[in-house]
């Protein structure tokens, strides 16, 4: 009889949206003639650009003709989408990405989460906390984070961001073989500047530890000299692999698409003490076990670099952001304490005194019919704390502000 994977059954039940949905969903069955506004998943709304659309149709008509169809495309991603991810998100901030550092695949959360692969089974790891789950579950699940005890898995080191510490993760304080970094940060929306990323970098550098750097929400910088990339930080080449993804860049949620980067300079150690390229080690893991992103959406994908197509993504990122300072202001005008949302479509806030993060959701759901996401469900450092997200219309994210007026407090 075959024996499971037993880490799976070491996860917590519910996870942190299927809760949130439920609960929502329990409300609107009883409140069936109340609007529910929804600032909760980070899922964006408005819809591809028309660059995009342009370039998929065309793909499509090729994929109907026999001189221009095509079938298994190469496996890391066609050579026009690797050169514009390389001039247009490397080249042009003045770093050199060579082509076969660049992984196209089908999203930074299958990334995120396969990338745990190349570790070895008792890799010891890092993670900011309050973090995106997915870096977390997908250690669990291959049993790098030891058992959860109800708060915490107490393999994993935890580094606490906090208004305290200015969201400001503390160096790791043990020996650790990878840290999980994502900035702009999912939940808080607040990003590192590159002095504030370099200590990590060294610390990796010194430690033999990698980076993984999530950059998922990098085209939502404004502050000027925020990195966008973790290579613009001298050394990163050496430790860090970075993921990246046209969701939230270009609203490929449904369409997916995204890449990493891992430069030939990351290493581990082999069977032998030798240093093995974890490029390499990738390599022959996406060869194995996938067969490439569909030509149609990478067509889509490579249009959002053309000059027309950047600056149809930046009036949708506008948007959001808009939204954003929509948000941020109208909850700061109301007392709140509120963090990200500046460069980032997320933002953090801090729940009033004596309230926890998933009463305040219940609260706000039933006296304002909007709904977010408590703290709590990214981690321990999350307790105290509310995400919402940028990604509705101006209009709703309008009115979801002003019902705030009825919150009881
Ligand atoms: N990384 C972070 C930090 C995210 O918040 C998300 C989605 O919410 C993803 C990755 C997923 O990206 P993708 O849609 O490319 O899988």
């Amino acid at each position: 009889m075959l024996r499971i994977n037993r880490n799976f059954q070491k996860l917590p039940g519910s996870y942190l949206f299927a809760e949130t949905a439920r609960r929502t969903k329990v409300y609107q069955r009883e409140h069936p003639d109340l609007e529910v506004i929804r600032l909760g998943i980070g899922d964006v709304t408005q819809p591809l650009v028309p660059a995009v659309i342009e370039a998929m149709h065309k793909a499509v008509d090729e994929m109907g003709h026999a001189e221009t169809f095509r079938g298994y495309g190469p496996d890391f991603g066609y050579d026009f989408l690797v050169d514009a991810i390389r001039q247009g998100d490397y080249a042009s901030r003045g770093i050199d990405i060579a082509y076969d550092e660049v992984f196209v695949s089908d999203g930074a959360k299958c990334d995120v989460g396969n990338i745990q692969e190349l570790f070895s089974d008792d890799a010891l790891i890092a993670v900011t906390d309050p973090v995106y789950p997915v870096y977390v579950d997908s250690n669990a699940m291959a049993g790098r984070a030891g058992d959860w005890t109800g708060e915490r898995w107490n393999r994993l080191l935890y580094l606490p961001c906090t208004a305290e510490n200015g969201f400001v993760p503390p160096l790791p304080d043990r020996e650790v073989d990878v840290i999980y970094l994502c900035y702009p940060n999912n939940p808080t929306g607040t990003v590192l500047t590159k002095d504030q990323l370099k200590p990590f970098v060294d610390w990796a550098r010194e430690h033999g530890a990698i980076i993984v750097y999530d950059a998922a929400y990098r085209a939502y910088i404004t502050t000027p000299g925020v990195p966008l990339s973790i290579y613009e930080v001298e050394g990163a080449r050496e430790v860090a692999i970075e993921c990246n993804s046209f969701s939230k860049t270009a609203g490929f949620t449904g369409t997916r698409c995204a890449y990493t980067v891992i430069p030939h300079e990351v290493t581990g150690l082999g069977a032998d003490g030798e240093r093995v390229s974890l490029n390499a080690l990738w390599k022959r893991r996406m060869a194995t076990k996938f067969n490439g992103v569909s030509y149609p959406v990478q067509r889509g994908a490579a249009a959002i670099y053309t000059p027309e197509g950047q600056r149809q993504i930046r009036e949708t990122i506008d948007l959001y952001l808009g939204n954003a300072k929509v948000i941020r202001e109208g909850l700061t005008a109301r007392g709140f304490e509120v963090y990200g949302g500046v460069d980032a479509p997320y933002i953090w806030l801090r729940t009033p005194a004596g309230i926890d993060s998933w009463t305040f959701f219940d609260k706000l759901l039933a006296e304002c019919q909007v709904v977010g996401t408590p703290g709590a469900g990214f981690g321990p450092s999350g307790e105290g704390y509310f995400r919402l997200t940028a990604f509705n219309s101006p209009e709703k994210t309008r009115q979801a502000i002003e019902r705030l007026d009825r919150l009881s407090l």
